[in-house]
């Protein structure tokens, strides 16, 4: 590992170490054959399950390791390590189980954060929609109350987990009338439902193995139980409270995949000789790795202060909108760089430089676009 400002303990270590063996046995050597499926075998999420590696940071009476938000990045940056791309076990542990920790009632974190833990429920957060990304508040989906349930009409795009989840999060408007007050979040178990269905698996530029899917919802009526948090129309603000820890997730992956990229770039351009000199000793490679070294050590600065900063419940959400587009940033840059400095080989899937060339991508993208995140930053200006 690079060298850190954050104090790792023991345990955190301990936590990186199973997590990256888990990783290299479970699920390495089905990565192609998951890249080919467009999803990873239901199989895995158990099996992660059994090793403690999901929602490891919910309390243990929820089935969980009691762990903390420092713990989680350790399990996100063994994956990256590994080269594990397919698994969504850090949005299922890391952003799903959170809302319910949250914002559920005791009934409701008994009932599903246990299986949440164990890999039984497949968690996802259904936000997006074909008319609506950056404006959520443009969401259509409806929930109107009838009785004591809610009937679900709308559609969902780009849903992460979206062919193997049965635990899904979906935003919805329950009062049309009044914008962002009237948007709530209610929880769809998609096996206990009917008018449910999910849509295309898509077909991405990068990350082939992660199931983005469509999602459909045709008059799905869940009890009212079911809507997170004591009353309607707070959804807006529990996405609001919840987004900067997805944010800095982005921006951990980010900086992590960094120094992965520089690690091997380094090594590949040593061994590899041009002109009879290797690679490393032109000038103009020396200085790019050096200027990756730099913005990598100056990001690395910053997310772990912002993980401080997550763990003593300080992360504000500019904060964490600067972690998520200048490091998704670096990300892309740095690592087109380091495929530059593979050379035609950097282009050929089957080096590690080019999978994190593809995957990476969608790093500007998702948890809210950088556009987006300047916007936020802008805000407090
Ligand atoms: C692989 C993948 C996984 C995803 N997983 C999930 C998931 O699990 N759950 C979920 O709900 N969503 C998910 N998303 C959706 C993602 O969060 C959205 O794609 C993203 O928020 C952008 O929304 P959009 O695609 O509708 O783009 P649009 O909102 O249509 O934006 C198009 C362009 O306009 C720009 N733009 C929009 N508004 C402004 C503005 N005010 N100022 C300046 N520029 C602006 C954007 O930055 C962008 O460049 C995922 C997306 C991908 C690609």
């Amino acid at each position: 590992m690079f060298e850190r400002t954050l104090k790792l303990s023991e345990e955190d270590r301990m936590v990186y170490d199973n997590a990256l063996k888990f990783f290299e046995r479970e699920c390495v050597p089905h990565n192609e054959r998951w890249d080919e499926a467009g999803v990873i075998d239901r199989e895995a999420w158990e099996k992660a399950g059994a090793a403690g590696l999901l929602c490891a940071t919910m309390p243990e009476e929820y089935g969980g390791s009691g762990l903390n938000f420092r713990a989680s990045t350790m399990l996100m940056e063994a994956q990256i390590e590994a080269g594990a791309s397919g698994p969504g076990f850090s949005l299922h542990s890391d952003i799903v189980a959170p809302y319910i920790h949250a914002y559920g009632s005791e009934e409701q974190k008994q009932r599903w954060l246990p299986r949440m833990a164990t890999g039984e429920l497949i968690g996802a957060i259904a936000m997006t929609e074909p008319g609506a990304g950056s404006d959520l508040q443009g969401v259509r989906t409806s929930a109107k109350k009838d009785g004591n349930h809610y009937v679900i009409n709308g559609q969902k795009t780009f849903i992460t987990n979206g062919q193997l989840a049965n635990l899904i999060i979906v935003v919805a408007k329950t009062d049309p009338t009044k914008g962002a007050h009237g948007t709530s979040l209610i929880v769809v178990e998609t096996d206990e439902v009917e008018g449910f269905r999910r849509g295309r698996n898509l077909d991405k530029v990068g990350m082939a193995a992660q199931d983005t899917s469509e999602l459909f919802f045709d008059e799905v009526r869940v009890p009212t139980s079911n809507l997170l948090g004591h009353e309607e129309g707070q959804g807006f603000i529990q996405l609001m409270q919840q987004l900067p820890s997805e944010r800095l997730q982005i921006g951990v992956t980010a900086i992590k995949t960094v120094e992965l990229a520089l690690a091997i770039t380094t090594k590949y351009t040593k061994e590899r000789t041009a002109f009879g000199k290797p690679v490393f000793s032109f000038q103009n490679t020396r200085f790019k790795l050096a200027e990756i070294a730099t913005e990598a050590r100056i990001a690395r600065v910053f997310v772990d202060h912002c993980i401080e900063l997550l763990v003593e419940g300080k992360l504000d959400v500019q904060t964490a909108a600067m972690a998520k587009w200048w490091c998704s940033e670096l990300q892309c840059k740095a690592v087109d760089e380091c495929l530059q400095l593979h050379g035609g080989y950097g282009f050929m899937m089957e080096y590690p430089i080019a999978k994190m060339f593809v995957n990476g991508r969608v790093q500007k993208i998702y948890g809210g676009t950088n556009e987006i995140m300047k916007e936020l930053i802008s805000r407090m200006l």
